[in-house]
């Protein structure tokens, strides 16, 4: 047994529990060897979409009750999620896919658990918002992550001319038919040379990396007919003294395929 089998992080799935389990962005090949075990042991695994689950466990041969948890029924699900984990069930709680609670449901449900004294215990694993940062050559020691661009424009400029003196990184998911009019935003407020990474359809076939001035991924972008996928912005800090030339990259597709 080695260190990360004591404790709380190995044996079978405890009862009273409820685990947060991260599923893959789009590669299956990045569920975790836990993430498998977990699901396979609980008891039920809530869930934003039964299809969309039923399916992740149909492809890795997990035959488990589905209850769903979305942003709709979620204050509702939460209570008796946790009063289920109280009475001694274990539950796994996954989103469509990422990181249960990143810019997604689960935090009631975690609220009502702690309130009733439930541990909950997470099973990490992808994130868009980490994964886009790792790869977007920008300053990564120190960043925020801001979840979804508010979807109205005075909204989103506000909080993008916010960091105009920001001194660190700053992660935002995007939807794909707002990416351009942020990014051009952020070229307008921030100025044509502020750096930028676009992240889109990680782990995925299409993946891709657009890193650079605003000024040069802005053209990049508008040079499409259309902007397809799933987005992860991150906008560097005001002053990035690391940063050295100008040029635009792309990054080659993951070798293993997608989902
Ligand atoms: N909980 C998830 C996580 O941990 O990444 C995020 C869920 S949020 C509802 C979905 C957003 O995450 C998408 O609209 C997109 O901005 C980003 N996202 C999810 N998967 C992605 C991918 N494969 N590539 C780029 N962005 C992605």
């Amino acid at each position: 047994m080695n260190d990360l089998d004591a404790g709380q992080s190995g044996g079978a799935a405890a009862a009273g529990v409820i685990y947060l389990v991260a599923t893959p962005l789009g590669n299956l090949e990045d569920i975790t060897l836990r993430a498998l075990r977990i699901l396979g042991e609980v008891s039920l695994v809530a869930c934003e979409d039964t299809r969309r689950t039923g399916r992740l466990l149909k492809h890795f041969q997990i035959s488990k009750p589905l209850v769903s948890c979305h942003d709709h029924n979620e204050a509702r699900r939460a209570t008796e999620l946790a009063e289920r984990a109280a009475a001694g069930e274990s539950i796994a709680l996954v989103s469509d896919a990422g990181t249960p609670l990143i810019a997604d449901p689960g935090f009631r449900v975690v609220r009502a658990a702690i309130e009733r004294g439930v541990r909950v215990v997470p099973v990490p694993g992808p994130s868009a918002a980490v994964a886009a940062l790792s790869v977007s050559g920008l300053p990564s020691h120190d960043f925020a992550f801001k979840g979804f661009l508010p979807s109205k424009s005075a909204k989103r400029r506000a909080a993008i001319r916010s960091l105009e003196r920001s001194d660190s990184s700053t992660v935002f998911y995007e939807a794909p038919h707002r990416i351009l009019a942020a990014v051009a935003d952020t070229r307008e407020l921030l100025g044509d040379s502020r750096r930028i990474a676009i992240a889109r359809e990680l782990t995925k076939l299409h993946e891709e990396v657009l890193r650079g001035p605003v000024a040069s991924v802005l053209e990049a972008l508008s040079a499409r007919p259309s902007q397809k996928g799933e987005f992860v912005l991150v906008i560097g800090p005001a002053d990035d003294r690391a940063a050295s030339g100008s040029r635009s990259t792309t990054a080659a597709p993951p070798a293993a395929p997608a989902a």
